[in-house]
């Protein structure tokens, strides 16, 4: 196992707030609630999950450079 970053902070683009979140490493997060302004984020085109798009790291089937394959699609 490579060294794998498990939390990833979310930045809202639509308020600016930030959360330090537990990324799932066997599935991709498409959908993220804001806790401040409830506004529903989803991943840009071309990233696979929020964590890619608005997240400090991105997801782990990403970091672990096996991108797509048990994840997305
Ligand atoms: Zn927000």
């Amino acid at each position: 196992m490579n060294n794998i970053i498990l939390e990833s902070t979310l930045v809202c683009p639509v308020c600016g707030h930030s959360k330090t979140e537990q990324m799932p490493t066997d599935a991709c997060q498409w959908f993220y609630e804001c806790e401040s302004c409830h506004n529903l984020l989803k991943p840009k085109s071309g990233d696979c999950c929020v964590f890619c798009s608005y997240g400090s790291v991105p997801c782990p089937p990403v970091q672990n450079q096996d991108k797509h394959s048990g994840c997305c699609e």
